[in-house]
């Protein structure tokens, strides 16, 4: 059976700033990801990692080389395009982005609103089994701030998967977590991506989670490789 590529990349270079302060920072990058495979990305602070997530996920518009999505040429394309592409996507970053303001269960609904045709009380039923499955079925009606940083890492990993995207994108998810609680999150992005068939893209430091990626890979100065020898 062939498979489709999620994510292809090609001949990639990106640039902060203009004329004299402009700066390179990712350099002829080229990826391939398959559709249902889990990699992580690793390298030191500055590489480029999150300046690569964030044109993969089309929060920024590629300059130069291509960027297939899903099928779909990011590079050089219209607001709209990448608006919509933004919409197949889940997000997950450290800072884990939830709104203050509204509950767990309401935080996850948030993750729905892609499907506008999606009843009230679906959505609520979708969202409850979600946060059911990563554990926090007793949490439902808690504020934010009545939780965990675990535990809103969980939300927030409930919403990007709320609407079984095809990618999710990671940005140093268990950063802020603690050991324990860090590798409960990255089991539970595993297992319901497994189960969900979708293609996962994680950025991290973290050593101690390596082990869920299908594959590594490693950015140094804006430059991507295979992950070094480790060197005794
Ligand atoms: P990483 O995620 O690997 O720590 P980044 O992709 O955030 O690296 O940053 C790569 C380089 O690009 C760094 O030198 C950083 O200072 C620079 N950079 C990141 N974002 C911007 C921006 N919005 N404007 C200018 N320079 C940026
Ligand atoms: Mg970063």
């Amino acid at each position: 059976m062939t498979q489709n590529p999620a994510i292809i990349v090609q001949q990639v270079d990106h640039y902060f700033g203009s004329g004299q302060l402009q700066k390179q920072v990712l350099f002829d990058i080229n990826l391939q990801i398959e559709s249902g495979e889990i990699v992580i990305m690793t390298g030191p602070s500055g590489s480029g990692k999150t300046t690569l997530l964030t044109l993969i996920g089309s929060l920024r518009s590629a300059q130069s080389g291509s960027l297939k999505i899903l099928g779909q040429e990011l590079c050089q394309a219209s607001r709209d395009t990448l608006t919509q592409a933004r919409r197949n996507n889940g997000y997950i970053f450290q800072a884990h982005n939830l709104h203050g303001s509204l509950t767990a269960l309401e935080n996850v609904q948030m993750g729905l609103e892609v499907h506008g045709s999606m009843l009230k009380a679906e959505r609520h039923e979708r969202a409850a089994e979600m946060l059911k499955k990563v554990g926090l079925e007793d949490r439902l009606h808690y504020l934010p701030s009545g939780l965990s940083g675990g535990q809103k890492q969980r939300v927030a990993i409930a919403r990007a998967l709320v609407s079984h995207p095809k990618i999710v994108l990671a940005d140093e998810p268990t950063a802020a977590l603690d050991k324990k609680s860090g590798r409960d999150v990255v089991d539970i992005m595993h297992d319901l991506a497994k189960q969900q068939g979708c293609t996962i893209l994680l950025v991290t430091h973290d050593n101690r989670i390596l082990d869920i990626a299908d594959r590594i890979i490693y950015m140094e100065d804006g430059r991507l490789s295979k992950q070094p020898e480790a060197v005794s």
